[in-house]
């Protein structure tokens, strides 16, 4: 059976703790999704197109990372696509309290779905897509905390 993951989030923008995490799930993985959920009530800095084109960007080069939009429920999604793996990345013990509650009720909802974490390198565990906002609102230098190369005009 091929080993689909998806990896779900906003990425209001893609960080490197984000890129690390899926460049370490890629010799886990036949493929992976990275999936933008989109949540009526959150308002982004980037629009839903923008994020894909940098995420597509970034992964230009692997043809396993494919990177999608999904409304409603990320186990339905999961359902949809044939993905068995959820994977979801951890900074500090703060996520894994979070994360580890959604997982329990998602795998009530679907005993077959897998959640995988993976740990970042330390040195981007600090990086979150809140704090490369706040930059960019008050008109700082993100370029080192997201990938290489990465346009974050809007
Ligand atoms: P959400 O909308 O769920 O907050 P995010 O885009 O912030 O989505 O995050 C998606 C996933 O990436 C989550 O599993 C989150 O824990 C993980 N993640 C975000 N930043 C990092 C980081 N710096 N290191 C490791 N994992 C991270």
């Amino acid at each position: 059976m091929k080993r689909i993951a998806v990896f779900p989030g906003s990425f209001d923008p893609i960080t490197k703790g984000h890129e690390d995490i899926i460049h370490r799930a890629v010799p886990l993985f036949d493929e992976i999704i990275v999936a933008i959920g989109t949540n009526s009530s959150k308002n982004y800095m980037f629009s839903l197109e923008k994020r894909l084109d940098m995420i597509r960007f970034t992964f230009r080069n692997d043809p396993k990372v494919r990177v999608e939009t999904y409304l409603g429920m990320t186990v339905d999604y999961c359902k949809e696509v044939g993905a068995n793996y959820l994977l979801r990345g951890l900074r500090t013990s703060a996520d894994f309290e979070f994360e580890r509650s959604i997982a329990h009720i998602n795998q009530t909802l679907v005993p077959d779905l897998d959640t995988v974490f993976l740990l970042s390198l330390q040195e981007y565990s600090a990086i979150n897509s809140t704090i490369v906002r706040d930059i960019l609102i008050n008109g700082g230098d993100a370029q080192r905390f997201v990938p290489e190369g990465l346009d974050l005009s809007k």
